[in-house]
């Protein structure tokens, strides 16, 4: 089969296009054959060397993406040849035509959703599913500001806040992605390349402030969103990409508490939690995951690079 192989840590051109053997599974495994794999931030970290899980080398990066089973091994009962699926982590990498995993790391796919989508469902939605529900413990009527609304964990994020009842305010830094938040879901939008935003923010809240607010680049936001939170009010950090320094006296006045989380540090009940309460959205349709852009698999390194460029609009995902 083809697969993206990373022979050393580097920039994006590491990432190459090599004919590998195809897995079998053994007792307990799944082969899936990929129809769209999700390219995530993590993935760009991970291929430089400088994320806190440092795979093997050489490896074949991607956790995120969705098929049909095209085998199962010894004592699997959960799925069978020719099921759809997507899938949330892999044994041999899902930026490759075929992915062998454990047999809980496949799901059913609702068959409103299409491959490229089921690539954008793991990190995404099951990053925004425990950021509002399991840090935050977001609560119908509160007011939540999604800090990076028009990415992949974004989108995912407004919508499951939209449909839980919350007040969403979302932010992005172009024309389409704040159409594209809005019409996803959030209630205001703002761009936050725009100087004066965050006064404009706080201002449609009354000057109460937000009850939540999931941020997506901490280095840059978090001593800002400290000041936007009405009292009791939580941040959830996703993402960050460098040090910051805030005012201590923001949170204590506010009696305000900042959360933090990531995804591979969660419990294996926890995990469960998120599948099931994704594959009932994504069945009930208020999760949509959005596609931006679809790739060949062969030109992995550029959907590294424009992951991290701005002017995000959804998913970017490999076609194999
Ligand atoms: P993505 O699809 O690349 O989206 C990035 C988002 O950040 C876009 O909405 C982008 O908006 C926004 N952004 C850019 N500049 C910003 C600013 N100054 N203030 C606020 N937002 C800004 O990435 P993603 O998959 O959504 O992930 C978002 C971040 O969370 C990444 O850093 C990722 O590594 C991290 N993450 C962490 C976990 C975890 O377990 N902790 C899990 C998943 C993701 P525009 O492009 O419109 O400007």
């Amino acid at each position: 089969m083809k697969a993206i192989l990373v022979r050393e840590f580097g920039g994006p051109e590491v990432l190459k296009l090599e004919e590998v053997p195809t897995p079998r599974p053994g007792p307990g495994q799944v082969l899936v054959k990929i129809h769209a794999a999700g390219i995530n931030p993590y993935d760009t970290y991970m291929r430089a060397g400088v994320y806190p899980v440092k795979p093997p080398l050489p490896y074949t990066p991607g956790s995120d993406g969705a098929g049909t089973v095209d085998a199962v091994g010894e004592g699997v009962i959960s799925v069978k040849p020719g099921d759809r699926v997507y899938v949330a982590k892999t044994l041999t990498g899902a930026y490759a035509q075929y992915a062998l995993t454990l047999e809980n790391q496949v799901h059913p796919l609702p068959s409103k959703v299409n491959f490229s989508q089921g690539a954008g469902v793991w990190v995404p939605y099951a990053t925004a599913y425990y950021a509002l529900n399991i840090s935050a413990r977001a609560r119908a009527g509160e007011t939540l500001l999604v800090h990076g609304a028009s990415g992949g964990v974004g989108i995912a994020a407004v919508q499951m806040a939209h449909a839980m009842g919350l007040k969403v305010l979302g932010t992005a830094g172009s024309d389409k992605g704040l159409e594209l938040v809005k019409r996803e879901g959030a209630h205001q939008t703002f761009n936050h390349s725009t100087p004066g935003y965050l006064e404009e923010l706080m201002k449609s809240t009354g000057g109460q402030g937000v009850n939540l607010i999931l941020e997506m680049l901490a280095n840059v936001n978090l001593g800002q969103d400290l000041k936007l939170l009405a009292k009791r009010g939580r941040v959830v950090i996703i993402g960050s990409r460098g040090d910051t320094t805030i005012t201590p006296r923001d949170l204590m006045s506010r009696m305000a508490s900042v959360h933090a989380m990531m995804l591979w540090a969660i419990t294996e009940a926890e995990e469960s939690e998120l599948h099931a309460g994704i594959i009932a959205g994504l069945e009930a349709e208020t999760l949509r995951p959005i596609v931006g852009k679809e790739i060949p698999l062969a030109e992995a390194a550029r959907g590294h690079k424009e992951v991290l460029e701005s002017g995000a609009f959804g998913k970017i995902v490999l076609i194999p």
